[in-house]
């Protein structure tokens, strides 16, 4: 068996509810979520270390040039990014990872990682979209504006990514991300030396 670790990115247009399904995934599963860094400041109840590595631009910078990122983007005018060095060593030790990323992000991590799954999850409808961002209440009007035309743009981009998940409810979103991730570990290439090893006659 393929023993490295699937690499699972979730993005969809901010307000989809992709953050609970992750949440939700996580509970019930082992895998291991990627911690980005970010120079945006923290939201009330926001951890440095837990929800992300809070950083100044400086710091962030420094980490571009040094290589650190598997893939970085300017999102809302911060930096968000992805530390390089434990993703591959999870995949590396055969775990699984998930990346919470937007869809540059995911796009570049395609590019970088071929062998990536990328999931877009997309909300019930635009109306059900703009009640959710305006519902969380950390958005100011320009904020909101700004937020609902990304999502515009982001769903347009939604050919680019392997599956599409509509988050109508958590528990069926979620078990539709559990059911492709499962599907993925159940695919020939992944399968292929299980077959080879343990069950084809060698010819000696
Ligand atoms: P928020 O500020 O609401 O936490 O996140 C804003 C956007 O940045 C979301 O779409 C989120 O998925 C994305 N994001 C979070 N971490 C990363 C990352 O490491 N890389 C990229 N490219 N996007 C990220």
């Amino acid at each position: 068996m393929d023993s490295k670790g699937l690499l699972i990115v979730i993005s969809g247009p901010s307000g989809t509810g992709k953050g609970t399904i992750c949440k939700e995934v996580l509970k019930r599963n082992d895998f291991w979520l990627s911690v980005s860094a970010t120079t945006r400041s923290p939201r009330k109840g926001e951890q440095h270390g837990k929800e992300y590595y809070f950083l100044t631009k400086e710091e962030f910078e420094a980490k571009i040039e040094e290589r650190d990122f598997l893939e970085y983007a300017h999102v809302y005018n911060n930096y968000y990014g992805t530390p390089k060095s434990n993703v591959i060593e999870k995949l590396e030790k055969g775990k699984d990872v998930i990346l919470e990323i937007d869809i540059q992000g995911a796009i570049n991590v395609k590019k970088a990682y071929s062998e990536a799954i990328l999931i877009f999850i997309l909300p019930p409808s635009y109306e059900e979209l703009k009640n959710r961002i305006v519902n969380r209440g950390t958005e100011t009007e320009e904020s909101l504006k700004t937020r609902l035309e990304s999502a515009n743009r982001e769903i347009e981009c939604s050919k680019e990514y392997d599956y599409v998940v509509v988050n109508d409810t958590v528990d069926a979103a979620v078990r539709r991300v559990e059911s492709i991730i499962l599907a993925e570990k159940c695919k020939l290439k992944k399968m292929q030396s299980l077959i080879y090893d343990k069950f084809l006659i060698k010819n000696q």
